[in-house]
């Protein structure tokens, strides 16, 4: 008999081509989220291939969720495989939706096309080649080990880019993550790198109150966007200085995000834009109201409480030097930041397995963004979960997206590995 460790690599080396098909397939089911399309389609292709081969699969639809309608019902997708011993639950969750394409393609963002080593496509790195992976990898797995301990499962949920409420955060609530022990995520943090969480957010909306009056006569009305003005050039004086002397202990990459960030998602004031085609002139009015969305993104050490304060202190500064400035805000979405710690069970099995594979140590970092952890620490929990997986994460979201097939092999190995680990 050979030694186990090396017919688990012989398992994925000698399935290859099955992983660039996998990709390429789940790459051709256009999941484009908005508005949702296709999860039916990719929910019901993931059951017919893992059926067959013994995995208890269960289509599970997030009735009532944002965004579910009878055109767009969102689908999810969990597969399970029970060993032969008792031991832990080890679970890979992966989202099967994808942003919308954009322009500046240059090749079928839904052909899957593969050129030399790289699958292109929309989806092909965030997040169908980590899917892929972690499902050659599990196959593999019980192939080779056949009378394993514990359980399997891998997951393909939706909804991911918007928010996750139709997909981890439905199934977290409906309590799927009760039984399990560890979860790996194969978002595209790059093959050698375990993501240990992400910084928070915080989205608000701001507002400025005028009074409305002819334009010819601007100083019998008071103008919002005026008192918006006064808001962005204090946030250049004084707030973005105060953040980018924010920084963090959290590996987060790119370096850049290592500090708290706000960005100004959009701004508002007046007349309403009129569609494009429309050849009348505006009306003078005054505008009575201006509104801006921030975006601000904070660090583990900061609480959430202390980063709302300093809008409003900064809103009452202002306030207290210009007459007739009058302003309210609005709570749109948070979260807090997660980082699971470098000695959790999951972090050194990863860790472990990437040193064996790839022959160097592990690196450590942290999402500038959330992602689905967020709904697996706060509803289901569960600490123990980070991502890892395949491909480049400044790729994602931009045209000729694409994923390397040696990236997803390496990645697919380190999973087969952890499985080994956890469950052999
Ligand atoms: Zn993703």
């Amino acid at each position: 008999m050979t030694e186990p460790r090396a017919s688990l690599h012989e398992a994925i080396l000698s399935r290859r081509a099955d992983l660039i098909a996998l990709t390429q397939d789940l790459i051709r089911i256009p999941t484009l989220n908005p508005p949702g399309r296709n999860y039916l389609d990719i929910c019901a292709f993931l059951e017919a291939r893992m059926a067959p081969q013994g995995w208890a699969c269960e289509l599970v639809r997030a009735k009532g969720a944002p965004g579910d309608c009878a055109e767009f019902p969102r689908w999810n997708f969990i597969a399970r495989r029970k060993g032969t011993r008792p031991g832990e639950c080890v679970h890979f969750n992966s989202h099967h939706d994808v942003v919308e394409v954009g322009h500046g393609w240059t090749r079928d963002p839904f052909g899957g096309a593969l050129e030399g080593d790289r699958i292109y496509g929309r989806g092909a790195c965030d997040m169908k080649g980590g899917l892929a992976a972690s499902i050659i990898a599990a196959e593999a797995f019980v192939a080779t080990h056949p009378d394993h301990a514990g359980t399997i499962e891998i997951s393909a949920t939706a909804d991911e880019e918007s928010g996750g409420y139709g997909g981890v955060a439905f199934l977290a609530e409906r309590g799927d993550f009760a039984h399990v022990g560890h979860v790996l995520i194969p978002e595209p943090l790059h093959k050698d790198q375990i993501c240990l969480g992400h910084r928070g957010v915080w989205w608000a909306e701001i507002e400025t109150r005028g009074r409305i009056a002819h334009g010819s006569m601007p100083f019998l009305g008071d103008c919002a966007v005026r008192h918006m003005g006064a808001v962005l050039e204090e946030m250049e004086a004084t707030l973005w200085p105060l953040l980018a002397g924010k920084h963090t202990e959290m590996p987060v990459i790119p370096e850049g995000a290592r500090s708290s960030t706000l960005n100004i998602n959009s701004i508002h004031g007046g007349a309403a834009e009129q569609p494009a085609g429309f050849t009348g002139l505006p009306a003078p009015c005054v505008p009575d109201r201006c509104r801006i969305t921030i975006d601000r993104r904070f660090l583990i050490e900061e609480d959430i409480a202390e980063v709302k304060a300093e809008i409003t202190a900064m809103l009452e500064r202002i306030r207290a030097r210009r007459p007739s400035f009058s302003y309210e805000i609005r709570d749109l979405f948070e979260v807090q930041p997660v980082m699971t710690a470098k000695d959790a069970p999951v972090v050194r099995t990863t860790a472990a397995a990437i040193e064996r594979v790839l022959g160097r140590e592990a690196g450590y970092v942290v999402s500038p963004g959330t992602y689905d952890q967020k709904h697996i620490d706060r509803i289901g929990k569960l600490k123990n979960c980070i991502a890892y997986g395949p491909g480049l994460l400044h790729l994602a979201h931009q045209p000729d997206e694409w994923i390397s097939v040696t990236d997803m092999a390496d990645s697919a190995r380190v999973m087969a590995l952890v499985l080994a680990d956890l469950l052999g």
